[in-house]
């Protein structure tokens, strides 16, 4: 059971348990995994592989390259990492997934966690993917090694969303997709650099026409850059 108080979890299934934390024990997210402000588990599949040498893949079905993770395996390590009255999303990381978008990010940082399926080697035998509820997300359109790397981008922007990881910046609301739009631009000291001065907008002091300017800003670099943004329905 999980409850308001329990902090956000994710259960990793890897082949490479070492990756993990990694990157997401340093700063923002390392200082919250370290308050318990989120937890991380990282379960190894090959605990579930079979026989004396803990084999967890095998040949593909009608042939080709490469090896696929096995079913039985797999099925057995989810099995043993979440329980089947588990309220969190399962997760595949799966480059056939629905794209993650910053929409999904928030919708899973405010539920109690996920379970997340590294795959490697070719893939993933279909079957253990509808047998365990699997859903498969996509960082993007590109191939990966394994689901490793997607997995950290995942909880990474999941956690950066949690009640406190971000102190001031807390909601994120200004943020590149938080309206379907790109983040205005960034300036900071010196005042001119290699003779280039900060708009004076920014140094004028009056707010109102600072706020107008980056949403004029937002709007010229999402129809420059991203005009999909503008007219696309995000879910
Ligand atoms: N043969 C597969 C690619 C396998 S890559 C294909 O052509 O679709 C090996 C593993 O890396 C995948 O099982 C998945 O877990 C992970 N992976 C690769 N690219 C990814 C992406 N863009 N998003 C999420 N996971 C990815």
């Amino acid at each position: 059971m999980t409850t308001d108080t329990a902090p956000w979890r994710a259960t990793i299934l890897t082949l490479y348990p070492e990756m993990f934390p990694g990157p997401l024990g340093l700063s923002l997210s390392g200082d919250a995994l370290a308050r318990g402000t989120w937890a991380l588990e990282t379960h190894q599949i090959r605990e579930h592989g079979i026989g004396r040498h803990r084999s967890v893949d095998d040949t593909p079905a009608g042939g080709g390259a490469g090896m696929v993770l096995r079913c039985d395996v797999l099925a057995a390590a989810i099995d043993a990492a979440a329980a089947p009255d588990d309220p969190r999303p399962r997760l595949l990381m799966s480059p056939r997934g629905k794209q993650l978008s910053q929409a999904r990010v928030r919708a899973l940082s405010a539920g109690p966690g996920a379970v997340i399926v590294c795959g490697r080697f070719e893939g993933v035998d279909e079957r253990v993917i509808s047998a365990r509820g699997l859903e498969e997300v996509s960082i993007g359109d590109y191939v990966l090694s394994g689901g490793e790397i997607a997995a950290l981008v995942l909880v990474d922007a999941c956690v950066r969303l949690l009640p406190g990881v971000m102190g001031k910046v807390a909601s994120g609301e200004d943020e590149s997709f938080e309206a379907g739009r790109l983040e205005y631009p960034h300036y900071t000291r010196p005042r001119e650099w290699e003779g280039h001065a900060i708009p004076d907008i920014l140094n004028s002091g009056n707010h109102g026409a600072i706020a107008r300017w980056r949403e004029a800003e937002s709007l010229r670099l999402t129809q420059e850059r991203r005009p999909d943004l503008l007219t696309r329905h995000e879910d």
